[in-house]
């Protein structure tokens, strides 16, 4: 008769083997000294091409030192178990997302074995957030061309009228003609500006990190909304400074986010008022860019709320401007704070770092 503990050491054994949780034994130098088939699945590996191996050669190198300092708690006997995201390499050479647990392994005495992994691949739930990320991305952007058409189509009709006019006026064989070519060239180019303004909001475009001047992008995106600031009589005032603002960035993402707290601004002053976006310069590194609104305010209950998906307070709002404008900056390693008093209005300061180039 076999006694209960090698039972239930076998159990524990099969347990393992069979559990569709990856699991990974680490010794206290990090190497790898026992691995199931469901961690072999998930790395293409088969276990003798793992076992004796660090650990870390499975694992993305920007995430071996990500962790760190939490690792080192984990050694020190300071935290028993760490949940984290990690990135591993398949043996195909493409990254596997997982959720990873990893736990201190201690003998009956309390000293530290090793460690135990256990993580599950999360690779399909990361896609798919990347790509409701992206949707709604671009349901924002076409909701924004959607309701900022009718100030374009105003905005264009006006250089059309002139050149209208104009070219009635060769027609009728008036003479000064090159001074009457400069004036429909000038005007063509306003309403080239203004569409491609336009277009950019429309198409979907890939993520391309390049240098910028941000007074410049506050140029074009003010174009872009000015007719709808006047038709509510907004006044929008800038205050960039004398110095460049050069930041590295995603030259599309930030005019999103741009128009988005613009966009704000404009709707919360129904009855008109002043936008007045200044850039500031504290030191070498960043640039904040304040976008200072006299309108309603935004009420303790709603800024709580400011950054959930959907939240608006609007009739044909969707809420989602605020919180992809936020995660934008965010992804420029910049912050987005808001203060704002109800009545008065409510300034929006975007920090981004300058570029060190
Ligand atoms: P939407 O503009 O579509 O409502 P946002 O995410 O841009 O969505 O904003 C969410 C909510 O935050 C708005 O509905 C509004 O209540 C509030 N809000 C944002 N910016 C301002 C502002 N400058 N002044 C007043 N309220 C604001
Ligand atoms: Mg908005």
């Amino acid at each position: 008769m076999m006694n209960s503990e090698s039972l239930s050491y076998d159990f524990m054994v099969q347990a393992i083997e069979v559990s569709p949780i990856g699991t990974v034994f680490i010794d206290s130098e990090g190497s790898i000294i026992k691995i199931n088939p469901a961690a072999c699945v998930i790395l293409g590996y088969e276990a003798e091409e793992c076992l004796h191996h660090p650990y870390y050669h499975w694992i993305y190198p920007e995430d071996v030192n990500k962790d760190k300092d939490r690792m080192e708690k984990l050694k020190s006997g300071k935290t028993a178990s760490l949940q984290l995201e990690k990135r591993l390499i398949h043996k195909q050479g493409d990254i596997r997302w997982v959720s990873c647990m990893l736990s201190t392994a201690r003998s009956r005495e309390g000293t530290t074995l090793g460690y135990v992994a256990h993580f599950t691949d999360i690779t399909d739930m990361k896609k798919a957030a990347h790509q409701e990320e992206e949707r709604l991305i671009q349901s924002d952007k076409l909701s924004m061309a959607g309701q900022l058409a009718a100030g374009i189509a105003h905005e264009i009709r006006n250089p059309m009228t002139s050149i209208k006019g104009f070219v009635q006026l060769i027609r009728s064989g008036a003479g000064g003609k090159d001074e009457y070519f400069d004036i429909i060239s000038s005007e063509i180019e306003r309403i080239e500006l203004i569409v491609s303004e336009l277009l950019f909001l429309a198409k979907p475009q890939s993520v391309k990190f390049e240098r910028a001047d941000i007074r410049q992008l506050l140029d074009q995106v003010i174009t872009l909304l000015n007719t709808q600031a006047i038709i509510h009589n907004v006044e929008i005032i800038t205050d960039f400074g004398e110095r460049e603002a050069i930041v590295e960035g995603d030259v599309n993402h930030l005019k999103q986010v741009f128009i988005n707290f613009i966009k704000n601004a404009v709707e919360s002053m129904p009855g008109g008022g002043e936008l007045t976006i200044r850039l500031e310069r504290d030191d070498d590194h960043t640039v904040a860019i304040y976008f200072t609104d006299n309108g309603c305010g935004i009420p303790e209950a709603i800024l709580s709320r400011l950054g959930e998906p959907f939240f608006t307070t609007k009739e044909k709002g969707n809420g989602l401007g605020f919180m992809i404008s936020k995660k934008m900056i965010e992804d420029h390693k910049g912050q987005v704070h808001v203060s704002s008093k109800l009545q008065e209005g409510t300034t929006i300061k975007v920090i981004l770092p300058l570029s060190i180039i």
